[in-house]
């Protein structure tokens, strides 16, 4: 039963999972009165609202994140609850598209070579903010020298 998460319970409750997933947890579900129990307490929790990444679930949905933010998500500038969506949607719902996205941008972040770097430079020039205040930051440190 310890292999699997309260995440996991509301993905299945969510019935997010994929068909192998779904087996396994009911599988366990049948095997472990405990994990029944821990079920039960995810269905409380989800009706009083008090499970914060099963709230964010429910309201974005299936939605699946775009690639802009998935490579976000790789640089980790993301805000927190972004962050941990894309981590949910990733490691417990196992997105296929989205885990296969991601195998993808990380080998372009790996593969050095111009052509990589100009589409990150281009990338980093069309993301949020935060890169814009990270560059702003360094231009007023070179000016302080
Ligand atoms: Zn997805």
């Amino acid at each position: 039963m310890s292999e699997i998460s309260r995440e996991q319970l509301h993905a299945y409750l969510d019935d997010a999972l994929s068909d192998a997933e779904m087996a396994r947890i009911e599988q366990a579900l049948r095997d472990s009165e405990p994990l029944r129990r821990a079920l039960r307490q995810a269905m409380q929790e989800r009706d009083r609202g008090e499970h914060s990444l099963g709230a964010v679930w429910r309201r974005e949905r299936l939605t699946c994140p775009t690639r802009e933010q998935l490579g976000s998500y790789l640089l980790q500038v993301l805000d927190e609850e972004q962050q941990d969506y894309i981590e949910f949607h990733l490691q417990v719902i196992e997105c296929p598209y989205c885990v296969a996205n991601l195998a993808d941008l990380q080998a372009l972040q790996q593969e050095a070579p111009p052509q990589a770097r100009e589409r990150r430079r281009r990338f980093f020039q069309s993301s949020a903010g935060y890169l814009h205040v990270s560059r702003d930051t360094k231009k007023n440190e070179t000016r302080r020298k």
